[in-house]
């Protein structure tokens, strides 16, 4: 079954984004959020992503206009019963999760739908478990910004069906452009396994007073050939996105490399969760 009508869950950040790469891909989408603010705030976030790829060159004035047309807004879950696909991106709250797919379990019709989630760190297999099928139920983690990234990892839970993993990978090579790869359901999967421990020595290193953040990243930048160094990025991801994948790492590993840092933990209770909230090792505009 071709995937022609895309479902997202959550139109922040990251469900923000992988709604502009859908509707950009000629797919028709649909994004549900919690409130009409909500969908405003999303709305204008898509928005000035698409003016900002158009200002770049990268989309002329009739694709936006076109890939606009694609895009709705509810705050109705119902209304995601016709699709194909579903890509949850709420919060990084399991019981939140579970409780939307156990929504979408009722409400999507067809029982060849995908039922994706974004999630950075809660198994997989624990979510599909709320549904009566697990074997339609997959991770498709997107990185951010969604629309520039090229990765998605296929995290296949214990119970994901060898199909529905392949024809979700075969959807994001295929329709969305992306570079797949295929991680089993442990928490971080590949790409945060080994990140978030370098993000936390990073935190560590600033915090022990060893060095400062604008030598920290600028060592990593022009002596290891990042393009942006581990503080800027863990703002970038959003330091209470960081705190609850490492502390998912830690609780699923137990190694002391995966703790999150108390620095980390005060800036989240502070409210500096990085670029979003204009604050975090970093000041943003
Ligand atoms: P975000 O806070 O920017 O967006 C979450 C959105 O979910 C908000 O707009 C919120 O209104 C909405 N929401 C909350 N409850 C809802 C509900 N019941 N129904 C519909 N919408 C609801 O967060 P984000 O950074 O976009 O992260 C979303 C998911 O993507 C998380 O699981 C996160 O782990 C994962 N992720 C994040 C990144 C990143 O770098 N930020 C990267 C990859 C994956």
């Amino acid at each position: 079954m071709d995937i022609g009508k895309v479902g997202i869950v959550g139109g922040g950040q990251m469900g923000g984004g992988i709604a502009e790469v859908c509707a950009r891909a000629g797919l028709d989408v649909i994004v549900s959020e919690i409130s009409e603010e909500a969908v405003a705030a999303s709305r204008r976030g898509v928005e000035k992503s698409f003016s900002r790829a158009v200002e770049r060159g990268k989309l002329t004035a009739e694709q936006l206009d076109s890939a606009m047309d694609l895009l709705k807004f509810t705050t109705d879950l119902g209304d995601l019963a016709d699709r194909d696909l579903v890509v949850e991106a709420v919060v990084e709250n399991e019981d939140l999760k579970r409780s939307i797919f156990a929504g979408l379990d009722e409400i999507v019709d067809s029982p060849d739908a995908i039922l994706a989630s974004n999630t950075s760190s809660i198994p997989i297999t624990r979510i599909a478990g709320v549904t009566e099928r697990p074997e339609m139920v997959v991770g498709m983690h997107f990185f951010n910004p969604a629309p520039v990234m090229p990765l998605v990892e296929i995290v296949h839970g214990v119970l994901t069906s060898d199909a529905t993993a392949a024809r979700a990978a075969t959807f994001a090579a295929e329709r969305l452009g992306k570079v797949v790869v295929h991680a089993q359901d442990r928490a971080g999967f590949i790409v945060n396994m080994l990140l978030v421990p370098y993000i936390v020595d990073a935190i560590r290193m600033f915090e022990s007073g060893f060095a400062s953040k604008e030598d920290i990243d600028t060592g990593m930048m022009n002596g290891a050939g990042y393009p942006m160094g581990p503080l800027t990025l863990g703002d970038l991801i959003g330091l209470d996105t960081m705190l609850f994948v490492a502390e998912s790492l830690y609780e699923e590993y137990r190694e002391a490399r995966y703790a999150p840092p108390p620095l980390l933990k005060r800036m989240v209770e502070a409210g500096l969760l990085g670029r979003k909230a204009g604050r975090g090792f970093y000041t943003y505009d």
